[in-house]
């Protein structure tokens, strides 16, 4: 939508009705498609036109989304999948097959650890981590002329590590592979990070973009900006078989990554959402700006109260003076890093389960990112499967509580805070 902010990109953009048509974007629920011709049909086979011919390909409700989100993060397209995790595989699979290896920062959601470290193992996919703490020479280190792409969260869930992007698309472009970023916890309203060198964005949509906790859902977006014709990406260049010897960079220019995607992995693994549930991503879509701002302002006064208790023995917040992620988060995100906030209670893990066990407004969920106040114990509930070391290297100690600051009256959010730590002896 040219100019117009992303305020009104977030309402807006994606679904155009023409005259007389529904005013809200229509739930398309229908598998297939009606043709005139056979013709046409078979050319829409061969991806000669555009348009929809069966719903495990493409869907006119998902189409008006995933219109808006890649233009909400200012690329040339996106595909929307069942969930966040298949978002980060697809991504992968897209230009990476076994033999072939990826270098993944080590401080990124512990599911992403999982599929990386345990899953595309056995599919022979290796991957290869990189501390935020290693010089650029030790990252290099980690690239050979198998290394297919550089991985790596804005704010990684829920160390809170702020990704220095501009840094590592540098890292990336040196050894000629894209930088993949997954940007659920700033969402473009916070950071859009095409702008700082990423190439491909990759979304849970199940967090802040659906907001309400209805739906878990994935997203890739694809800038339209790496050069795949650079001599290392056949999967590109040369024809594939499966759809009669299309060439992806020919016949679709800078869309190649993202029309591969739909048109070979997401078709072949039969990973596309409902249009229901597209439908109702996109109503979270329409408020997405009010609700990132509420539940920065929000997670800000808590991380504020938090550092002033002496109850408390740490807070990570990024956004807070004394956090050693602050300049980045400054950089990166000057308008709000997310409504997620990571602290210890003294008193280690016993006074962690205590303080939860206490609260009354904040709920313990396996969730964040939604409109209501949660909590989380990584170490026993989301993480348990990572070795102590993988902890280490995602930043998540025993003690680690997370709080997902939601949108109520943040008067309230605090009073519960203040009368659970009072029931910590
Ligand atoms: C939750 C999450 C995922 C996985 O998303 P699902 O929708 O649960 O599959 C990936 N990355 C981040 C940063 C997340 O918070």
């Amino acid at each position: 939508m040219g100019n117009y902010s992303i305020e009104t990109k977030c309402i807006q953009s994606g679904y155009k009705p023409k005259n007389g048509e529904p005013r809200v974007l229509p739930i398309y629920q229908s598998t297939t498609y009606k043709f005139d011709s056979a013709e046409h049909l078979g050319n829409l086979f061969d991806l000669k036109a555009p348009g929809h011919m069966y719903s495990r390909i493409s869907n006119p409700t998902l189409e008006c989304v995933e219109n808006k989100i890649a233009d909400l993060e200012g690329g040339v397209g996106a595909a929307l999948v069942t969930s966040g995790q298949t978002a980060s595989l697809l991504a992968i699979l897209n230009i990476t097959s076994s033999g072939q290896n990826f270098v993944s920062l080590s401080s990124i959601y512990g599911g992403t650890v999982n599929l990386f470290a345990v899953t595309l193992k056995k599919l022979g996919i290796e991957v290869r981590f990189a501390t935020p703490e290693m010089t650029d020479e030790e990252v290099d280190a980690l690239f050979d002329e198998n290394t297919r792409l550089l991985f790596g969260e804005t704010v990684a869930n829920p160390a809170l590590r702020v990704l220095d992007i501009e840094r590592y698309a540098n890292i990336a472009h040196k050894h000629n592979v894209p930088l993949f970023v997954d940007n659920t916890f700033a969402t473009p309203i916070l950071c859009r990070p095409f702008e700082f060198g990423a190439d491909i964005v990759i979304h849970s949509t199940t967090k802040y973009m659906d907001g309400h906790a209805t739906i878990v859902g994935g997203c890739v977006v694809d800038s339209g900006k790496f050069d795949w014709c650079n001599g290392k990406y056949p999967e590109m260049t040369e024809p594939d078989e499966s759809y009669h010897g299309v060439v992806y960079t020919k016949q679709f220019g800078n869309a190649a990554f993202i029309t591969k995607i739909r048109t070979q992995l997401i078709r072949d693994f039969g990973v596309a959402p409902s249009a229901l549930n597209a439908f109702l991503l996109n109503l979270g879509l329409e408020t997405l700006h009010l609700r990132m701002e509420r539940h920065c302002r929000n997670a800000e006064k808590v991380a504020e109260y938090l550092n002033n208790s002496d109850k408390i023995a740490w807070v990570n917040y990024p956004r807070l003076k004394g956090s050693k992620e602050y300049a980045l988060a400054q950089k990166y995100l000057p308008n709000g890093v997310c409504g997620v906030i990571s602290f210890g209670i003294k008193g280690g893990r016993e006074a962690a389960v205590k303080f939860m066990d206490s609260l009354k407004l904040a709920a313990i969920v396996v969730h964040v990112a939604d409109a209501r106040t949660c909590v989380l114990h990584p170490a026993s509930t989301t993480h348990r499967q990572l070795t102590d070391e993988q902890l280490v290297g995602a930043g998540i100690g025993p003690d680690l509580i997370r709080m997902s600051v939601g949108i109520e009256n943040v008067n309230d959010i605090i009073a519960d805070i203040e009368q659970a730590l009072n029931e910590v002896k």
